[in-house]
């Protein structure tokens, strides 16, 4: 018995990194996982399912939501995870950058949200796990649209969480600290030393750490668990 058989999860972003830990753990878990990313197809993926879907894009979120359901009849899991970073402080930031991330980051979420509460609340439930950061309660210099989305992210999954609790559909969001991924790999090595320095556990994270909280949030066992930020960070907003 897994800790997630008989749900259905759909997972943005999950082309690599985060999401595609996430996506494998979910699956490895027992949940019928559908893994979506900007690709046209990705072969790579196994067992899971695979599904072409730009966050930002309304049509391809009524598409993938559509097809799952007509597939495999319910969505139990959504995990918002795509997402992107502008480097900018706010004074060098274009507007194209701007919409660019707002669209991905803040945008993609509410999508995302909007296309599949409605199912989760005719089925009696559900569990959202909107991915945000640290920098959605802290700051650092600069990647200024990047720190603005991730805030929003926080406080639109405590929105929705108290919006839809009696309907049981249950919103949390997580906040990662320093993860190893390629999005952080082309990062300047500068600016990882000084958050891996500023980590209490003195180095950073994996993917799979931030999959083991996905997992949790989106079982059983998180039953009374909504509106809450899941912060899993070596120790960084501890400070
Ligand atoms: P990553 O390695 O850059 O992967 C991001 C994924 O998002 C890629 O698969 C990318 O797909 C996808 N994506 C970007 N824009 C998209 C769009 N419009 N529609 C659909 N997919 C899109 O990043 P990561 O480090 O795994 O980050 C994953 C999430 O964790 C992000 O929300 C990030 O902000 C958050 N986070 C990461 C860290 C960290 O240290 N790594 C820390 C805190 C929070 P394409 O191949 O199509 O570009």
């Amino acid at each position: 018995m897994n800790r997630l058989d008989g749900k259905v999860a759909i997972v943005t972003g999950a082309g690599r990194g985060i999401g595609r830990a996430i996506a494998e753990a979910l699956h490895a878990e027992g949940a019928t996982t559908i893994a979506t990313s900007r690709a046209s197809s990705d072969p790579t993926f196994g067992e899971i399912h695979y599904a072409q879907l730009d966050v930002a894009d309304e049509a391809d979120w009524r598409r993938v939501v559509t097809d799952v359901l007509e597939v495999h009849g319910h969505i139990d899991i959504l995990v918002n995870n795509a997402g992107i970073i502008a480097y900018e402080p706010l004074h060098e930031l274009t507007i194209e950058d701007w919409h660019n991330v707002v669209a991905t980051n803040q945008t993609g979420v509410w999508l995302g949200m909007r296309e599949v509460v409605p199912h989760m609340i005719t089925q009696g439930g559900g569990s959202i796990v909107n991915i945000s950061s640290i920098w959605g309660s802290a700051a650092v210099g600069g990647a200024h649209a990047y720190h603005a989305t991730k805030g929003a992210v926080r406080n639109m999954s405590k929105n929705a969480a108290i919006t839809y609790a009696t309907q049981k559909v249950r919103v949390n969001s997580l906040h990662p600290g320093f993860i190893e991924t390629p999005l952080t790999d082309s990062q300047a090595p500068a600016v990882n030393e000084y958050v891996v320095s500023q980590t209490p556990m003195g180095r950073a994270g994996r993917p799979h750490e931030i999959a083991a909280g996905v997992v949790f949030l989106a079982s059983d066992e998180a039953s009374f668990v909504t509106g809450s930020e899941l912060v899993i960070d070596g120790g960084y907003l501890a400070q």
